[in-house]
């Protein structure tokens, strides 16, 4: 039996989380480790106690702002990173892994927070038809490790 990377188990992780998403526009998942464990986790959505798109908005989606983004939802990466600062946790030297490449918005945020490497499932440029992930871009530039991910989530699910 394959012994499963600790990438295909928070990668498959942080796919699992999308999917508990209520945003009718997209779903992604995010889970922050540190030193192999995890830290924080977090999927993108309203903040608690606001609305849930899905319930509230189930025929004509969640208000858009100006952009075509939902007016609401607070991204996986940082709803993962918010949990972990609100409880005092360090995310200075952090993985985090995303299932959509990060937003420039969100990269700004991961790299003033000191995380060190990034891993993402799949592209939002080339899911666009953008030349270029902006946000992975900015990452890179400023020296954060950004990887697509290259191994195989069904490694990690496997019933012994
Ligand atoms: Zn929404
Ligand atoms: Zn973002």
């Amino acid at each position: 039996m394959s012994r499963p990377a600790f990438d295909d188990i928070y990668m498959e992780l942080a796919v699992n989380l999308a999917r508990r998403s209520h945003c009718l526009k997209r779903h992604v998942g995010a889970v922050l480790t540190k030193d192999t464990r995890i830290i924080s986790i977090g999927y993108n959505g309203p903040p608690p106690g606001t609305h849930n798109c899905d319930e509230e908005w189930p025929e004509v989606g969640c208000p858009r702002d100006s952009k075509g983004g939902c007016s609401l939802a607070i991204h996986a990466e940082q709803n993962a990173i918010l949990y972990a600062v609100k409880n005092k946790t360090s995310v200075e030297g952090a993985t985090l892994y995303c299932t959509l490449s990060p937003c420039l918005a969100c990269a700004r945020i991961i790299f003033s927070m000191g995380i060190r490497r990034v891993i993402y499932y799949k592209s939002y440029a080339e899911h666009k038809g953008i030349a270029t992930d902006e946000g992975v871009d900015f990452l890179v530039k400023f020296g954060v490790a950004v990887e697509k991910y290259a191994g195989q989530l069904s490694n990690a699910t496997q019933m012994i």
